[in-house]
């Protein structure tokens, strides 16, 4: 008998259920009538999904991974330097993901600058308000919710009252949250938010999106430094062609993501994943935490998207061997770390339950085991 595939909590990509990677069997037209109805149903559900109005904001699928439709937002919506005096972005950091959001800024020419904290504390509203204060020149503010450095989660419903009250304008980088924590688009006065197909609704990867307010993007037209990521340009080719990509489309992946979303509603939602990841990564932190190892973050700043843990600081400790023993037993997690601090990162979103976790957390003990390492053995 075939070896069941590993399960991926990497995360992501994440693991997919069979009704998703079964939507990939044909070759659909891009241009046709059905894609492009699917394609606009998917970018409809999308804005609801981010706490958007359809008469206001536009979602704007592109190609690729979360990574490019972040790169695509700021280089659309920043201001470069000749336009209006430019725009100076502020991005509060709390990981790598808001480090490369201010990286790719820089690239492509533009003004940032960054607040940075530390990696293991959620970001603080009161200095962001401090910081704009401090500093005029700053048009915008780009934080990331679930930083997947650590997985902590930011308190963005506190950032955007802040960042609203110093009339500035808002991005939030929703790649690791949206379908799993609530994300508020129009409440937060943000002018867009950017995410990816295969995190928390379990698409496969290969499509991001920016939603965006639809008076932002007007605004920004001939703004962008790239051909390929300039969503104002995308999204009103979108508009009038009722539903297509300027370029090749990853039809598949678009085919995948609708199948991901239906089944992501019929389970209920938002509130349905929260709750389920959540299990999931109560069933993984406390079962980690019970073999002595010491998660990175507070239980009060987790979002259930992935754990991260102290590597034992201990000669024995060896992460190949964790990463083989739990590959072994059908879990493929990050290899490596992205953190500071020696630790390692092991998901909980995807196709995946707490009983899956909790036979994690028994290749964990049986990697100790292979180390020679004693649970709770170590400071
Ligand atoms: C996954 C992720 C991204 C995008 O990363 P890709 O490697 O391009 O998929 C961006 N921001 C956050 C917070 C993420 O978790």
């Amino acid at each position: 008998m075939a070896e069941p595939p590993p399960i991926l909590l990497t995360p992501g990509p994440v693991s997919t259920a069979p009704a998703t990677r079964a939507a990939m069997q044909a070759d659909p037209p891009p241009w046709d009538a059905p894609f492009k109805a699917l394609t606009r149903d998917v970018a409809g559900r999308l804005v609801h999904l981010a706490g958007g109005d359809p008469a206001t904001h536009l979602c704007v699928p592109l190609p690729g991974s979360g990574s490019y439709a972040v790169e695509a937002m700021a280089g659309t919506l920043l201001p470069r330097p000749e336009r209006n005096g430019g725009g100076r972005l502020l991005v509060p950091c709390n990981g790598n993901y808001g480090k490369w959001l201010e990286a790719s800024v820089r690239i492509m020419g533009r003004d940032a600058v960054t607040l940075d904290g530390a990696e293991d504390a959620a970001l603080d509203p009161q200095r962001i308000a401090d910081a704009l204060a401090a500093d005029p020149a700053i048009t915008h503010v780009g934080v990331v919710h679930v930083e997947t450095t650590t997985g902590l989660f930011n308190p963005v419903d506190r950032i955007a009252e802040v960042v609203h009250a110093a009339r500035r304008r808002l991005w939030v980088d929703v790649v690791a949250s949206l379908g799993i924590l609530p994300v508020r688009l129009n409440d937060w006065h943000a002018d867009a938010v950017a995410s990816s197909s295969n995190k928390g609704i379990e698409g496969v990867p290969g499509c991001g999106f920016v939603i965006a307010r639809r008076d932002a993007l007007l605004a920004m037209r001939g703004n962008a430094h790239s051909l390929s990521l300039d969503v104002e340009w995308q999204g009103r080719f979108f508009e009038e062609s009722q539903g297509r990509f300027r370029y090749t489309p990853p039809t598949h992946v678009v085919a995948a993501f609708a199948a991901a979303l239906d089944a992501f509603e019929a389970d209920g939602g938002q509130p349905a994943r929260f709750a389920r990841y959540s299990a999931n990564c109560r069933t993984l932190r406390e079962g980690l935490e019970d073999l002595g190892f010491m998660p990175l973050i507070a239980a009060d700043i987790q979002a259930p998207v992935i754990v991260t843990c102290h590597a034992p600081p201990v000669p024995a400790w060896n992460f190949d061997t964790f990463y083989r023993v739990l590959k072994d037993a059908g879990f493929i997690i990050f290899p490596g770390k992205v953190t500071q601090v020696p630790s390692f990162r092991i998901g909980c979103i995807g196709q995946v339950q707490p009983a899956d976790m909790e036979r994690v957390v028994a290749a964990a003990r049986a990697a100790l085991d292979a180390m020679g390492l004693r649970p709770r053995s170590w400071p």
